[in-house]
């Protein structure tokens, strides 16, 4: 078991972290599922925010993640991640949802943030299957953490009891 992998089933805005990480679409201008509930608990303020990242550099590529205040969140930061959308498989699904988590955590660590939460990004509206998600995620989190003390927790946050069954499997099976 990884002691700093925790998995919890809730909304992740109710979260006490310093950032949840959004599963964002390109435009970075909002959508719906877990998106469209992060930016109502966070109010316009961050809706201003990612605005501002968007004038800056256009939109966010499938794969890539940016940063941003959090508005009335709890959190201190929300990190925008884009999963790929799923079209069955061939067209770099898998690499695309390890990039969008890598470089979640590579943001956090950079801007020293030890407590991060993750939705299950790319498994709604965008279709990626939930378990072979679940292990991308699982892994790519497992891996980081081996050779990285920021940040020093992680929790995956799952929205139905399906999903944390298959991320405290991984837990028990794959954590050191
Ligand atoms: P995507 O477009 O990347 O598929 P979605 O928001 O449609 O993003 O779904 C991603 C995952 O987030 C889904 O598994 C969904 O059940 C979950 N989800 C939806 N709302 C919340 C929430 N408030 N907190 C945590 N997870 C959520």
């Amino acid at each position: 078991m990884n002691a700093r992998i925790q998995i919890l089933q809730a909304d992740i805005t109710t979260l006490d972290v310093d950032v949840i990480v959004n599963a964002a679409n390109p435009s970075l201008l909002g959508g719906g599922g877990v998106d469209g509930t992060i930016h109502r608990a966070a109010g316009p303020a961050l809706l201003e925010a990612c605005k501002k990242v968007r004038q800056q550099q256009g939109e966010c590529p499938a794969g890539h993640a940016v940063i941003t205040e959090a508005g009335h969140l709890n959190a201190k930061a929300v990190i925008h991640a884009v999963g790929p959308v799923w079209y069955g498989g061939e067209q770099h699904e898998a690499a695309l949802l390890e990039d969008a988590y890598r470089n979640s955590l590579q943001l956090a660590e950079a801007n020293g943030y030890r407590t991060l939460a993750f939705p299950a990004i790319s498994t709604g509206v965008y279709g990626y299957p939930k378990a072979a998600a679940a292990a991308i995620a699982f892994t790519t989190v497992d891996r980081w953490l081996a050779s990285h003390a920021l940040p020093e927790q992680v929790t995956f946050v799952c929205f139905d009891e399906d999903s944390a069954h298959l991320y405290a499997r991984l837990l028990s099976q794959q954590g050191n």
